[in-house]
């Protein structure tokens, strides 16, 4: 199914995003959380590719196994990074060969050598806009999502450029937006404005990360440029050395984020779950008594 027909139906959508396990004990612990989140009956899934170095391959075997093994909604990222257009046409082509419908577009994190920059490939793409172009061009009936950052992309010169490029991505042919994970509700909600403002009026989705480990406090923050409210972050260092407390301060700050973004109108919630399922599940089950 199409998420733009799940869109039509729902006012708000639950969904979860994996990333190909590298081996086979990696497997074996996936399909053990995987089957704890099926049984929360969420509205589609998401499976990353390329990111963090993981292999291309294996998202597009994921992908058809969750679609068509599992019976899910599944959407299949897809980067442009080191990509010529014969060879996004060729991806693409394969993925729809295997029924995916649902495509997440994005231009990829920057190349280790690029000094900073982000470095197109041979007749390849600029930016996630030419790809989402590219798609809609050659796969007009697809369902296409990109992604967008609440607390601005790390490489743009300021938040209104970062938002005229957004909308020119959407204008390209999304359908719909995920964020950037975030800790401050009000970063989301702020964007969502300006978004709005900016003619942009598709389904921004808010991506959710419960943070769960000291460790992962700092890890965050440098990844993706995203600020974490003060009085949590005090809390994590209090308990830094009580993995127990940490993860009840992280999952009480999860919840009562999930619940004010639902409250206050998001139109729904995106975990990155990190391959894992206890957090995912304590969330929803606390929220939607499932
Ligand atoms: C929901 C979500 C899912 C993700 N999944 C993956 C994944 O599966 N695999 C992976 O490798 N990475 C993934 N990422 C990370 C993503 O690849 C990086 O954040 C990357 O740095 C930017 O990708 P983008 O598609 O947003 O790029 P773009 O939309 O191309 O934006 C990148 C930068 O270029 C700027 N820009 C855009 N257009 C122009 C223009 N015309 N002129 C000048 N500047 C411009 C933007 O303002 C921004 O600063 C994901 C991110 C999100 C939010």
């Amino acid at each position: 199914m199409k998420l733009t027909d799940i869109f039509r139906e729902s006012v708000k959508t639950y969904s979860f995003e994996f990333y190909p396990p590298r081996d086979e004990i990696s497997a074996v612990d996936f399909g053990i959380n995987v089957g704890q989140l099926m049984r929360l009956s969420p509205s589609f899934v998401s499976v990353t590719y390329g990111a963090g170095g993981s292999n291309q391959n294996r998202t597009f075997e994921l992908v058809d196994y969750l679609k068509n093994k599992v019976g899910i909604n599944t959407v299949a990222h897809y980067t442009c990074v080191n990509t010529s257009r014969d060879r996004a046409l060729k991806d693409l082509s394969e993925l729809r060969s295997r029924g995916l419908q649902n495509f997440m577009l994005l231009r990829g994190d920057l190349q280790k050598d690029s000094g900073g920059a982000y470095i197109p490939a041979k007749d390849g793409f600029g930016h996630a806009s030419e790809l989402v172009a590219f798609a809609r061009e050659h796969f007009a009936d697809c369902c296409i999502g990109a992604g967008c950052y609440p607390e601005v992309h790390p490489e743009a010169p300021h938040a209104f450029a970062d938002i005229r490029h957004l909308k020119e991505k959407v204008d390209a042919g999304c359908d719909f937006l995920v964020t950037q994970f975030f800790f401050d509700n009000a970063h989301y909600f702020d964007f969502v404005r300006r978004a709005r403002e900016a003619g942009i009026s598709c389904r921004i989705i808010p991506g959710i990360i419960p943070l769960t480990h000291y460790s992962q406090l700092e890890r965050f923050v440098k990844l993706s440029n995203t600020s974490i409210p003060s009085f949590f972050a005090e809390q994590l260092e209090v308990y830094k050395n009580d993995p127990k407390a940490v993860y009840k301060a992280g999952m009480d700050f999860a919840i009562k984020q999930c619940r004010d973004l639902l409250m206050m109108g998001a139109p729904g919630l995106h975990f990155y779950t990190l391959n894992k399922s206890r957090a995912t599940v304590e969330i929803y089950q606390t929220l939607l008594g499932r």
